[in-house]
């Protein structure tokens, strides 16, 4: 039974991480921390128990758009620059702090990040599962079902400096109150309560402002976060 539809259908291999945010490689390995076992897994991580070929297309719909916005590398115009002018660099070479996402489609997003979600804590793939309560579980559905805005997850995105250390997906970390998912260089932080993040980072949540600006790991909790802090202090609008 598709557990999306409640159908008695032919169920489809459905990517619990999308395929489209996968590393594009023919030698893609899958590790976990119980075991370093290395076999090789030309097509990902997949369940061929939870969704039949049209739901699986519907949230494709989510994946290819997150996708086109969240992979490409930042192009120069789209990079933080301060008041001044400058752009922001960091000590990571010759990478920058952060950059801009003008104007990405919330809904679009939203429902990437919930169907994500939802994905995860139906999965008997334990690479992947997470545990989610009930009621967490609807809320995942009212936003990628109905686009719920009051139902909408506080949702923040970093990028990893160098594509050379990014080329791999991981199951989702669970944090406190939260998830990450790290896919090809994308970090996307999800977090369940409301008004989690930290408070200088709330502007930085998807949907407070218009653009989306992505900042570059690591920082929380480094020495780079102090200039991401100040990045933001003095950005607000
Ligand atoms: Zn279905």
């Amino acid at each position: 039974m598709c557990q999306l539809c409640n159908s008695q259908k032919k169920l489809c291999d459905a990517h619990i991480i999308p395929w489209g945010l996968y590393p594009k490689s023919s030698n893609i390995r899958a590790y976990t921390l119980s075991s370093n076992r290395q076999d090789p897994r030309p097509k990902g991580v997949f369940d061929r128990n939870i969704l039949c070929a049209e739901c699986d297309r519907q949230l494709g719909r989510f994946d290819d758009y997150a996708a086109k916005v969240l992979l490409p590398w930042p192009r120069r115009r789209d990079l933080y620059k301060r008041e001044d002018g400058f752009l922001e660099r960091g000590s990571l070479g010759s990478k920058y702090f952060a950059y801009w996402i003008k104007a990405p489609d919330i809904r679009l997003l939203q429902g990437f990040a919930a169907s994500l979600l939802w994905r995860s804590a139906v999965t008997s793939r334990d690479e992947i599962q997470i545990e989610l309560g009930l009621a967490d579980l609807e809320r995942t559905r009212r936003v990628f079902e109905q686009d719920d805005r009051s139902s909408y997850f506080d949702i923040l995105v970093q990028r990893m400096p160098r594509d050379i250390f990014s080329k791999f997906v991981s199951g989702p970390v669970k944090l406190d109150g939260a998830f990450q998912f790290c896919m090809s260089g994308v970090v996307l932080n999800i977090y369940l309560k409301r008004h989690d993040t930290p408070p200088e980072a709330d502007c930085l949540v998807l949907g407070r402002t218009s653009d989306l600006l992505v900042g570059f790991v690591p920082f929380w909790g480094s020495k780079f976060e102090e200039s991401f802090r100040e990045i933001v202090m003095k950005d607000r609008s």
